[in-house]
């Protein structure tokens, strides 16, 4: 058994790490933040100057082809300074890229993902609506009618991060009504942004302030023959393929915010005086300190251990699954408590605590919720289905 990271991963996450110090500090990634709906194009635009938007594409496509671990390894370091910011990294690199790589034609992937790796190009995700993310078949409205060279689609989606502000919607509509399976029958489109009848509308939110979450209306949208993604009607089987991807990344998104609560609370607790001595000889909050290195430790153990089987193309939907919900659990239990050890300041706006704490919530409701998470968990252990 061997639980060290490679030399090739240890010198990546060096770098990275030294990176984002240097390029994306806390305190200017919680101004960019701050800015409701102002997206922070300088963030993407160092994103695109070191090359990292290529990170998990494969090289011939004009990508650094790093696997799962890689990305993970990314993510977790930029999330540490970014925290849901890393949004603005991961919507484009592991779901538009992914989607593209998993069911793109080669036409398609010649045509998009150089120009994803090349900080070109960014792509949203347009799945949910107000019908229910969860249940995302059932609460289904959207449908995309064939037509001559196309499709017309009708709907509304709700919660499209960054949709105001991307080239291209990922995008699922339900292309055939008659089917007897409700899985079946649904497509996925890659759809311009910035087509005739698309509106986005910004919602007001809790976390990652900058990077909006749109509704989007659309009214008869064209969308050429050559920009739907996939095999018609079969969208639901294919986006399951990258579920697991999601999920991992989704855990190191978390890993990183729990380095970020823990280094940010260890060196408050250095400097900081109550009762004539530093509040790091307290030990009531030594334990809190003690509790968020435990969460950080189970976290990178499930996380590796699942990027691991997912790299060697081993299932892994159970260890996805649960590693998402600890790993998004034991974040915001970081955050609560680092706000706790900070006292005012953590709930102060010019600390990073909040900010943790409010990007990490998502993550316990989205992409999937830790409830709908911990029910596909029991029925893989053999428990009957309960949705
Ligand atoms: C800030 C933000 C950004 C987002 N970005 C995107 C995006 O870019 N693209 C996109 O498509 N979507 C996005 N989403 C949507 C997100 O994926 C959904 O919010 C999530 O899937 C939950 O769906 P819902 O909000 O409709 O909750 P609901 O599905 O209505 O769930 C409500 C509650 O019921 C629970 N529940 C539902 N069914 C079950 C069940 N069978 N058993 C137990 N409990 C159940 C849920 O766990 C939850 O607690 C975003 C959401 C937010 C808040």
């Amino acid at each position: 058994m061997d639980f060290e990271l490679s030399e090739e991963v240890e010198l990546f996450r060096d770098s990275v790490h030294k990176w984002v110090n240097q390029e994306c500090p806390k305190d200017w990634c919680r101004e960019l933040e701050r800015k409701e709906h102002v997206y922070p194009q300088e963030l993407w635009d160092k994103l695109t100057e070191a090359g990292f938007h290529g990170v998990g594409i494969a090289e011939e496509y004009g990508g650094l082809g790093g696997d799962i671990v890689i990305q993970a390894t990314f993510m977790r370091e930029f999330a540490r300074n970014a925290a849901g910011l890393g949004w603005i990294w991961g919507i484009t690199s592991f779901s538009g890229a992914k989607s593209i790589g998993f069911y793109g034609t080669e036409e398609q992937k010649r045509r998009f993902l150089p120009k994803m790796a090349a900080g070109e190009l960014k792509t949203a995700i347009s799945f949910t609506e107000a019908g229910g993310g969860t249940d995302l078949l059932g609460g289904m409205k959207t449908s995309a009618e064939k037509v001559a060279g196309g499709w017309v689609i009708n709907g509304e989606k709700i919660w499209s991060t960054t949709a105001d502000t991307a080239d291209y919607l990922l995008l699922i509509a339900r292309s055939d009504k008659n089917v007897q399976r409700r899985t079946d029958g649904v497509s996925l489109f890659f759809v311009p942004r910035e087509s005739e009848g698309i509106t986005t509308t910004p919602l007001p939110k809790l976390g990652m302030r900058a990077l909006s979450s749109c509704t989007v209306n659309l009214d008869n949208v064209f969308v050429p023959d050559d920009l739907l993604l996939g095999e018609e009607g079969k969208a639901w089987k294919d986006t399951t393929k990258t579920l697991n991807n999601e999920r991992i990344m989704m855990s190191a998104m978390c890993l990183g915010m729990i380095d970020g609560v823990l280094e940010d609370a260890i060196e408050y607790m250095n400097q900081r005086r109550a009762f004539g001595k530093l509040i790091g000889e307290f030990q009531t909050l030594q334990h809190y300190i003690a509790k968020i290195a435990m969460f950080q430790k189970q976290t990178e153990l499930m996380l590796y251990n699942t990027a691991w089987l997912q790299s060697q193309g081993r299932p892994c939907a159970m260890e996805a699954a649960m590693t998402k919900t600890i790993a998004s659990e034991y974040a915001c239990k970081a955050a609560d408590m680092g706000i706790s050890i900070l006292g005012g300041m953590g709930y102060s706006a010019e600390t990073d605590m909040q900010r943790y704490w409010r990007d990490a919530r998502l993550l316990r409701i989205g992409p999937v919720s830790n409830e709908m998470a911990q029910n596909m968990i029991a029925e893989g252990l053999g428990l009957p289905r309960s949705f």
